[in-house]
């Protein structure tokens, strides 16, 4: 029997899908999907593990040659990383299909405005591992409690907010799961694969890690506070520029903000300049871990 993992939301401000009005609810699957993709590899990075970045040249795929030798997908598996065996690479499906609902179990979901409850149901194609459904649900507490969902979140203000949602009811974790039992099953994963390994050793710093994340829930930063937090990196890794989007996203609805760095000094700077402008209250993503 397959299992459906059930998140019950509710918007605050519009979600970003590709064109709201118009889009068909495949599209808005598919792009609400990547957003809990991207904050699961965030995740899976800042609890030691390695997640590749599926859309750059070192992505994972699926060895079709070792999996053909013994007949066992776990050997296919063997150098893939742990988002990718959730959610897909090339030669491996997604284990899971997104289906989203409305509040009353209708096919047809709204979401170009805030107020509107609607479901995410992750319905297993394939069988997923505890630790599997541990990371995804903390990947979508994370975003309603200090991030965001979907596309559009990086306009600077004064555009209107994107993304923000609140749990209508407490997610369900898999009984006896703690952090610390997902972080030695993907050490695991890592200890098994010297390919993962070297991989995990030249990932570029780019790469988001939410131990390099910085999230605020009381307050929002205005057009020239973002201005003048991105102005403590030179390097221009934070203000992002033509096709490369800035790292650091504030939301006027709630009160809130939240952005990463490339390296722990950077990060230091941010709380500094932070702190000068009398942001209180900040939290790192190591914070953040421990609350996991
Ligand atoms: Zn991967």
């Amino acid at each position: 029997m397959s299992r459906t993992i059930v998140v019950n939301l509710r918007t605050l401000a519009p979600i970003w899908t590709g064109d709201v009005d118009r889009t068909s609810e495949q599209a808005k699957e598919t792009s609400l999907m990547g957003s809990v993709r991207w904050w699961t590899e965030v995740l899976v990075r800042g609890l030691g593990g390695y997640a590749c970045d599926p859309t750059g040249d070192d992505r994972c795929s699926f060895d079709e040659v070792a999996y053909h030798r013994t007949g066992e997908a776990e050997d296919g598996l063997r150098d893939v990383c742990p988002t990718c065996r959730l959610f897909g690479c090339t030669g491996w499906s997604s284990k899971l299909r997104l289906l989203l609902t409305d509040g009353e179990g209708g096919y047809e979901v709204n979401l170009s405005q805030p107020g509107v409850s609607f479901v995410m149901n992750f319905v297993e194609l394939k069988p997923t591992e505890p630790e599997e459904r541990w990371l995804l649900a903390k990947a979508v507490w994370l975003i309603t409690r200090y991030g965001s969902l979907g596309g559009k979140t990086t306009l600077k203000p004064p555009q209107p907010d994107y993304g923000l949602v609140a749990l209508a009811s407490p997610l369900r974790l898999p009984t006896g799961m703690t952090r610390k039992d997902v972080q030695a099953w993907l050490a695991r994963i890592l200890d098994a694969s010297p390919r993962m390994q070297e991989r995990l050793r030249r990932a570029p710093p780019e790469w988001p890690d939410l131990r390099l994340f910085f999230f605020n829930t009381a307050r929002w930063l205005d057009r020239s506070q973002v201005n003048e937090l991105v102005r403590v990196d030179p390097s221009g890794f934070l203000s992002g520029r033509r096709g490369v989007s800035k790292k650091v996203f504030s939301f006027q609805t709630v009160s809130r903000f939240w952005g990463y760095a490339r390296d722990e000094g950077m990060l230091e700077k941010v709380l500094a300049t932070l702190q000068r402008l009398g942001v209180a209250d900040t939290r790192t993503g190591k914070e953040v871990l421990d609350e996991l």
